[in-house]
């Protein structure tokens, strides 16, 4: 399916005069399309399901857990809390502009576009789609070409359910994202790599078209001499291998205490086979990479001599197995690039120092950082030195899901953040109001000013 730039514009066009009636304002229209949207995903849940299995292998618990019911649960969180988000919040007055009452309101940006990635194609669209709504915008979504059954049942789905003029789907590739660029937005949601995101960013620049940028890079996980082995273990390999290591927020590459490197390794190798069986590609909760690039991609980055645990593949399945190597290096191909896929980098360390050597040599800064440690000390001393866009202390991913927390990176992991409020304010233009009162008009600040100046510099100290 094809659309012409003469079409993309016409939906802009559309949608700007939806935006300027202010069809999108009031509570009720939000909260009656956010209640759309959860009775479309409902209502589409077995296609979508179909259409993750078909593209990205995955399993139906991790099709709910990580898409499915995750956007629901963002849904119901949204429809929880809209009311009180949208309440102007009441800030203080300072002294130099009394009488008078100060408060923020929260307006909407306008016109949005919304560009997801591949790899989690449910949430990455519809979740900055529910703080769209939320804000009171109209928005354009643009999926990823590399998931194209998901493409089509989300295309279904917003075609099915929405006015175009409100919310719209575009179908297609990169020349297609390049039409929309060309477009005036009023802001612009991109989660992809940060190659991409550069190009997002640039295209917006002549129309000063905000941007928020959901990007990714090389997240480290630290695993301490103190800290609890199996549980890190089990966590780590629960947080790297789901999606087939595609997730950005997964620990890209471990870092552990020389003196417990050994029986870390040990304990991978019990838990992969633990987790997907002696033959993961028969696992039925193990995915596949999206596609034969990728695939080749991946596997250039494993060096055999390297490898502790899997290291195989099956290309014409977009099959490679859980897979841990050892003695890296940075000179190595798997650390010059964030990897996406299932292989596990491990690199030993004696002294905190060559943690932070290792993570300021790679892009900076990562989007995530974990940290496994049972000493606050260790653990406050990481989080002070290293910059990453978030963290989680003794468990990987888990910071994603508390939607009472702001996702987002920084540096090349991207520029601002949403979830849950963090959303709503996201898509939305903080506008400051002052309020003054009438009853008094102080003759301070008009001319002529003679002997007002000493009153006005105690006022102001
Ligand atoms: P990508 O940057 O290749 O693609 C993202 C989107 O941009 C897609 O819709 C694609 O069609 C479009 N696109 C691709 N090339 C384009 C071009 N030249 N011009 C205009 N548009 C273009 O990313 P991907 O491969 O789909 O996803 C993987 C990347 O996304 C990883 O780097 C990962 O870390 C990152 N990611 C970040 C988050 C986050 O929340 N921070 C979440 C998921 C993925």
């Amino acid at each position: 399916m094809t659309i012409s730039e003469t079409e993309i514009h016409h939906i802009v066009q559309q949608q700007r005069s939806f935006f300027n009636a202010a069809w999108t304002l009031p509570y009720s229209f939000r909260i009656n399309t956010l209640k759309t949207l959860k009775m479309a995903i409902t209502d589409y849940e077995e296609r979508l399901n179909k259409a993750l299995r078909e593209d990205l292998g995955k399993s139906e618990f991790e099709a709910y857990v990580t898409e499915i019911g995750f956007t629901l649960h963002d849904l119901r969180h949204t429809i929880n809390h809209l009311n009180s988000w949208m309440k102007p919040r009441q800030i203080k007055t300072s002294l130099i502009t009394q009488p008078a009452k100060s408060q923020i309101r929260f307006a909407p940006l306008g016109v949005n576009l919304i560009i997801s990635p591949f790899n989690y194609p449910v949430q990455l669209t519809l979740g900055p789609l529910t703080a769209a709504i939320a804000a009171g915008n109209t928005a354009i979504l643009k999926t990823s070409e590399l998931t194209p059954a998901c493409s089509e049942v989300l295309h279904d789905l917003i075609t099915d359910r929405f006015d175009p003029q409100h919310v719209a789907h575009v179908p297609g590739e990169i020349r297609e994202t390049t039409a929309l660029l060309k477009q005036k937005f009023d802001h612009i949601f991109f989660t992809g790599s940060p190659q991409v995101g550069s190009i997002v960013m640039a295209a917006a620049a002549p129309h000063l078209t905000p941007v928020t940028l959901e990007l990714g890079g090389k997240s480290p996980c630290i695993v301490h001499s103190d800290a609890r082995l199996s549980t890190a273990v089990n966590r780590i390999v629960a947080g790297k291998f789901i999606n087939a290591g595609q997730t950005c927020v997964a620990p890209d590459y471990v870092l552990v205490h020389q003196s417990i490197q050994d029986v870390f390794l040990k304990k991978m190798t019990q838990r992969i086979e633990q987790c997907y069986g002696p033959d993961p590609q028969s696992s039925p909760d193990f995915g596949r990479i999206v596609n034969t690039r990728h695939h080749r991609r991946i596997v250039k980055l494993i060096d055999p001599d390297k490898v502790v645990v899997g290291g195989t593949y099956n290309q014409e399945d977009r099959f490679i197995s859980p897979t841990v190597m050892t003695n890296v290096t940075l000179e190595d191909p798997v650390m010059s690039e964030e990897i996406f896929g299932p292989v596990l980098p491990v690199i030993s360390y004696e002294t905190l120092e060559d943690i932070y050597t290792v993570v300021s040599q790679l892009p900076q800064h990562p989007l995530a950082c974990y940290i496994f440690s049972e000493n606050k000390a260790i653990q406050d001393a990481l989080l002070h030195r290293i910059q990453c866009g978030g963290s989680c202390i003794n468990h990987c991913l888990q910071q994603v899901a508390n939607l009472n927390l702001p996702f987002g990176g920084v540096g090349q992991s991207g520029m601002g953040s949403y979830h849950g409020a963090a959303g709503f304010e996201c898509f939305s233009h903080k506008k400051s109001v002052l309020n003054v009162a009438t009853w008094i008009d102080s003759p301070l600040i008009y001319p002529p000013y003679r002997k007002k100046l000493k009153l006005t510099r105690m006022i102001l100290k």
